[in-house]
């Protein structure tokens, strides 16, 4: 396996969740650590996430993507972990993220040396939950990765890069390494992202909205992406939300009926911190944070009291 960072990979290793053969370091390949700051911005997948948060351009530019960077792990993991691992991170369960004592006593799991999904025994697939913060923020902005083999190299949106299987989580080859990620320029674009998590300090995120739109001068919306993070095995772009956006103006009504929209696609299990059915309902209210933001609202109190409210 490719190892990065290993801020997730080497953890897991220690328990047993994932047992490589050979690792493979990408830290000494230079090219991988490379921005370029043309009419967008094109970031190497060996940057690590504090390198992007002290990355004006990228704040300026990308905001969603910014705050996102910002808010996994706690800083000393950031100086460690890189765009690449947080696009590529493992899916999370409560039966997996465990002991190898502590699997072995309930005989494992899908995921790895078991026979039965303990989230759901009839099911067939791992429902492990996705829970990159950045890979929302990535697909909201209309992002691409450059997968690189000695076969070729091609080209994939973010959108494209997951599927909702939590053992078969990217369309990722296991031959290709994820070399940069490409932003297109966003003039007249808004983005946004905000992370529900117990701690604020330092949690995974158990729910996040990534928000981007692009409205004509008098507000009127052309282009819309929202995305939750953390209730699926991969990120949920809606393209319902997306059509229902275009050609209105962010009213209470609006955003309202965005959250209600997005909340159907949102399929939490009891798999992670917090109740599905508590994180289901905080979806229309995160929704509603964020494209009020978007609008122009001042929220920066409400996103400190949420904070606040998490680590207590
Ligand atoms: C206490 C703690 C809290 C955390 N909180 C968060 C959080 O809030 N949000 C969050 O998103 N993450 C969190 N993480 C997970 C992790 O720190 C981050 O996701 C980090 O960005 C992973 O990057 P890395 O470089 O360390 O990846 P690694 O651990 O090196 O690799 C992760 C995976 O990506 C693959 N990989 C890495 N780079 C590439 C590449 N260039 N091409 C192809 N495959 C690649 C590896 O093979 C591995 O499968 C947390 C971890 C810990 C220990
Ligand atoms: S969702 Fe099921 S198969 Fe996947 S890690 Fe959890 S218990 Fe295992």
């Amino acid at each position: 396996m490719l190892l990065a960072g290993g801020t997730d990979l080497l953890p897991n290793m220690k328990r047993g969740q994932q047992s490589p053969g050979t690792l493979v370091s990408l830290s000494k390949i230079g090219s991988l650590r490379q921005s370029s700051n043309g009419s967008g911005l094109v970031l190497g997948a060996g940057l690590t996430l504090t390198e992007l948060v002290e990355n004006k351009s990228l704040c300026e530019m990308y905001p969603g993507l910014w705050q996102a960077a910002s808010v996994v792990a706690s800083p000393l993991l950031r100086n460690t972990a890189t765009i690449g691992g947080n696009i590529c991170l493992d899916t999370r369960c409560n039966y997996y993220n465990q002991n190898e004592d502590w699997r072995k006593a309930i005989n494992y799991c899908l995921k790895k040396d078991g026979e039965i999904c303990w989230v759901a025994t009839s099911s067939k697939t791992c429902r492990a939950v996705s829970s990159t913060d950045t890979a929302p923020a990535l697909i909201s902005l209309g992002a691409r990765v450059r997968l690189v083999s000695a076969g070729g190299e091609r080209i994939v949106e973010m959108k494209d890069l997951y599927q909702n299987d939590g053992t078969e989580y990217m369309q990722r080859r296991p031959d290709e390494i994820l070399t940069q990620v490409i932003l297109d320029p966003m003039a007249n674009w808004r983005s946004t992202y905000w992370k529900l998590r117990r701690r604020g300090s330092i949690d995974f995120p158990i729910l996040s909205v990534a928000a981007a739109i692009r409205a004509d001068n008098g507000g009127t919306i052309e282009e819309a992406r929202i995305v939750l993070g953390a209730v699926s095995s991969q990120p949920l772009l809606s393209s319902e939300a997306t059509e229902f956006l275009i050609g209105k103006k962010l009213t209470d009504e609006v955003i309202e009926e965005t959250g209600r929209i997005m909340a159907k696609i949102a399929k939490p299990r009891g798999n992670t911190d917090l109740t599905p059915i508590w994180r289901k309902k905080m979806v229309p209210s995160f929704v509603n944070h964020a494209l009020r933001e978007l609008r122009g609202d001042n929220v920066s109190k409400l996103r400190k009291r949420i904070a606040h409210q998490a680590r207590n």
